[in-house]
């Protein structure tokens, strides 16, 4: 961050302390220790946007990012907070990501729409990122760090230098994460929102589903490979695994009337990612491509003869690691 901007950002923060010491939370209804009103919220998600867009590439795919904003306008209007404007951008990343802005702001990585297998998971992904904004996570989180920075600073009356890597570090937790009770939130009302909108709840495992793979997949490599598995980093690193709390907050929304009633669609999903950049290590990089699975016994290993990756990869890929098969009739994913 530049300091010209950390400048402008600590202004916008005094005014907050002045102003507005407590706002009500849109999905709880009650009153949150915040400093930031929500048109402070607006403002600075505006202005994060911006930096978002310069520090990575937005997909230059106006048909993917019609498609993503579609879905999350979907669900953006059956959120707790359907009164502001949502901006949803595919980023041309190969991370494993997607995370939210305050204001109304959702990003999806090319990596992670790479590992996704049908646009209800993907709904999955943008409904827990809308309830990271319709909770106010990142608004709370930002009081609570910036309320310590300020603290910070007075006490050791030290400007520049340490609040300038205390907002670093702010903006790192960000993208990180929010910490394993908000993570659950975001879990419990993006299974309200898919059902609101048709899809099954359900889509909230698979999605989890989908991360965990990812690290059985790194750990799987590291072995074959004879070195240290990576240690996984990225939003998804503290999200729940598969527990109590966790099924108890998702299976509460398949009582919503709408549950279920919009098909998960595979094919669709596969469609339009077909053709999308794929990075496969740090050397190469491959392009998805899709087909039907047309004879009955087809096997990865066969898939793979035809593909630059290894048939676990493919597996991994179409949500089959570390042991499925395609199946018949579906279309299935390579990589060319
Ligand atoms: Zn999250």
């Amino acid at each position: 961050m530049i300091l010209k901007k950390i400048l402008a950002f600590i202004s916008v923060i005094s005014m907050a302390v002045v102003i507005n010491a407590c706002s009500t939370n849109p999905v709880t209804g009650k009153k949150d220790f915040s400093l930031i009103s929500k048109d402070q919220e607006l403002a600075m998600g505006a202005q994060a946007h911006k930096s978002v867009l310069k520090q990575f590439k937005r997909l230059n795919n106006p048909r993917l990012q019609a498609y993503v904003n579609n879905i999350g306008q979907l669900l953006a209007s059956k959120s707790h907070r359907n009164n502001i404007r949502y901006t949803f951008t595919v980023l041309e990343d190969p991370s494993v990501n997607a995370f939210a802005l305050p204001g109304g702001y959702v990003y999806v990585t090319t990596g992670l729409l790479a590992y996704l297998n049908s646009e209800g998971e993907l709904a999955g992904v943008l409904g827990h990122e809308i309830g990271h904004i319709t909770a106010r996570h990142g608004v709370q989180q930002q009081s609570a760090g910036l309320a310590s920075a300020i603290l910070l600073e007075i006490l050791s009356k030290k400007a520049g230098k340490s609040t300038a890597k205390s907002l670093g570090q702010l903006s790192t937790a960000l993208i990180r994460g929010y910490g394993r009770e908000h993570e659950l939130q975001a879990d419990k009302l993006g299974a309200e929102y898919l059902a609101r909108a048709g899809y099954s709840p359900k889509n909230m495992y698979d999605v989890i589903s989908v991360l965990k793979a990812q690290e059985e997949f790194s750990k799987y490599q590291a072995r074959r490979e004879g070195r240290q598995p990576p240690s996984y980093h990225g939003v998804f690193s503290t999200h729940p695994s598969n527990d109590q709390r966790l099924q108890t907050v998702i299976n509460a929304a398949k009582h919503i009337r709408t549950a279920g009633t919009r098909s998960p669609n595979h094919d669709g999903y596969l469609r339009q990612i077909n053709g999308l950049k794929y990075r496969i290590d740090k050397n190469r990089t491959g392009h998805i491509a899709i087909g039907r699975v047309s004879t009955p016994g087809l096997t990865y290993a066969q898939l793979a003869r035809r593909s630059v990756v290894d048939a676990q990869r493919l597996r991994l890929l179409n949500g089959q690691f570390p042991n499925g098969e395609p199946v018949p009739g579906r279309l299935v994913k390579i990589v060319e």
